[in-house]
């Protein structure tokens, strides 16, 4: 019998009021039980937001160096359990060993960076048009905030979300996807661990259909950041605004990569091989499209295939895997309706197209790695966001028309081009409707010091991580005083 989980609230492990629960499952293997957890009712949620709107008033009276010491204390925690944290990812979302890590690796680059700009925050002295009158702004925090994960980052996002919100002075309410609640857990007992005060931090599971719309509409939540679907995120904004809270939404994408006729092609084609496939396709920031002048399409496409044929799918615990399976039954069945969908409306597929059907493999969520070419722009392979190991190749004449077939879907989240042409590169980078845009580089590369968001159907608000971080989760007030008579 699998372990049982509760939720956290107000610094206690309890179940959910309503006393049902529900297993989740190894993408591995589906016959495997990693863990159960709370279904969490509107109830609970209640008591959480709750929990975090009483906290508020001691937690944001520290200085910003005593919250601080407890953030660098669950820091120094993260960096002692990597391999432990690692496991629970891998055994959730089916990403391998070594990208759990790295993905670890990250939150704690992310938290390192928000700590420090927490703490280097001010406001700012203007010059006041009146003499004996000092005139300046300070940024004080907002309240209780939700913080709503998706699974494909489950560590991470949380980590990026939840810094900023605490250095600042917010308390959260942490729902993360009901596919991934123990990397939710773990991140959340670095804190409880570090000594941080009841309240401060609170986790609820459960489907976010259910208790969705309590963390959207409770009066006592000031702000909502969330990372996951497109869907979902139109629906949480629609809610939001009219209870006028602050909202950031971080979404879905279809991301190119371009390549030139002059391009480097042995590093466009791994660039294009690891952002399509690392994670089995599923990064936000994930290249779905290479779109490539015709010239150069064939060597493109060996190289390309060279790479793919490199790809050992198989268990993330296994060490000899380079791709794990995707994230679960809904997630898989969706990849291979989009596969057949691409088939039906005369995409070639050039290899892959299934899930493994055969050995130990059978009996998880395994997709191979697959490539379509001679896509259009009008095909779904080329305008959906599929979210797996599913790369689609298009090509195109000239550089004007790379441009505009790679901004012809809804989504502006990243790209990258290729090309040994700086006034072309620089072009791209002025043309593509994106908020993340790379030369020469993968689709997916970002550092936490700068913003990191999409634009169009892939983002909305100032980016909650980044130089913005503590800008979304903080008012601003002005200040006059009369100094002098
Ligand atoms: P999802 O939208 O299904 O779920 C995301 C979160 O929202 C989960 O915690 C879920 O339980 C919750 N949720 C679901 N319905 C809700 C509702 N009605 N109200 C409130 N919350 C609700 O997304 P997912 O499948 O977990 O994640 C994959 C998606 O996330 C992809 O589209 C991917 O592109 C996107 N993503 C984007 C970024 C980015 O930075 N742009 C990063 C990672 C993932």
């Amino acid at each position: 019998m699998a372990n049982i989980h509760n939720n956290y609230i107000d610094g206690k492990w309890i179940p959910s009021s309503g006393g049902d629960t529900y297993e989740q499952r190894s993408p591995a293997d589906l016959a495997e039980v990693t863990g159960v957890w709370q279904k969490s009712t509107t109830d609970d949620a209640r008591q959480a937001v709750e929990a975090a709107r009483r906290a508020f008033e001691s937690w944001s009276g520290l200085s910003v160096y005593q919250r601080a010491e407890y953030l660098n204390a669950a820091l120094e925690l993260m960096i002692e359990r990597a391999d432990a944290i690692a496991k629970v990812i891998t055994a959730e979302n089916g990403k391998t060993i070594p990208e759990s890590r790295s993905e670890i690796a990250s939150a704690v680059r992310e938290m390192e960076f928000q700590i420090y700009q927490g703490v280097r925050t001010g406001g700012e002295v203007m010059p006041s048009s009146m003499s004996g009158v000092l005139a300046y702004t300070i940024r004080r925090p907002l309240g209780a905030v939700a913080v709503i994960a998706p699974w494909n980052f489950p560590f991470n996002v949380p980590a990026r979300k939840i810094t900023p919100a605490l250095i600042s002075g917010n308390t959260c309410v942490l729902k993360p996807a009901q596919l991934t609640p123990g990397a939710g857990e773990q991140f959340v007992r670095l804190f409880e661990d570090a000594g941080v005060p009841a309240g401060v931090i609170n986790l609820i599971t459960g489907s976010g259909s259910v208790i969705g719309a309590e963390l959207v509409t409770n009066p006592a939540i000031r702000a909502i950041t969330f990372t996951g679907s497109t869907e979902v995120g139109r629906s949480i904004n629609a809610k939001a605004a009219t209870g006028m809270k602050r909202t950031q939404l971080e979404m879905g994408g279809k991301n190119p990569l371009v390549v030139l006729t002059d391009a480097d092609l042995p590093a466009a084609a791994a660039a294009t091989a690891l952002a399509a496939f690392a994670c089995a396709g599923q990064w936000c920031t994930s290249t779905s499209r290479a779109i490539v002048q015709r010239p150069v399409l064939d060597e493109f496409i060996d190289l390309l295939l060279g790479h793919v044929r490199k790809i050992v799918v198989g268990k993330g615990d296994d060490k000899a895997s380079t791709m794990g399976p995707v994230c679960g039954q809904t997630q898989l069945d969706g990849i291979l309706a989009a596969i057949e969908k691409g088939k039906a409306q005369g995409a070639t597929l050039l290899v892959g197209g299934g899930r493994i059907t055969e050995g130990d493999l059978a009996k998880g969520c395994f997709v191979e790695p697959t490539v379509f070419t001679d896509v259009t722009a009008d095909m779904s392979v080329a305008q959906d966001e599929i979210f797996g190991p599913v790369l689609s190749v298009m090509t195109v004449d000239d550089f004007d028309e790379a441009v505009d077939l790679a901004n012809a879907v809804e989504f502006g989240l990243a790209s990258s081009v290729y090309t040994a042409d700086l006034e072309k590169a620089m072009e791209f980078v002025g043309r593509t409707d994106v908020g993340l845009t790379h030369v020469n580089m993968p689709t997916a590369y970002k550092e936490p010091q700068l913003s990191f968001g999409g634009v169009k159907a892939s983002g909305h608000g100032i980016p909650e991580a980044g130089p913005t971080g503590i800008e979304f989760f903080t008012e601003h007030k002005t200040v006059y005083i009369r100094t002098g008579v």
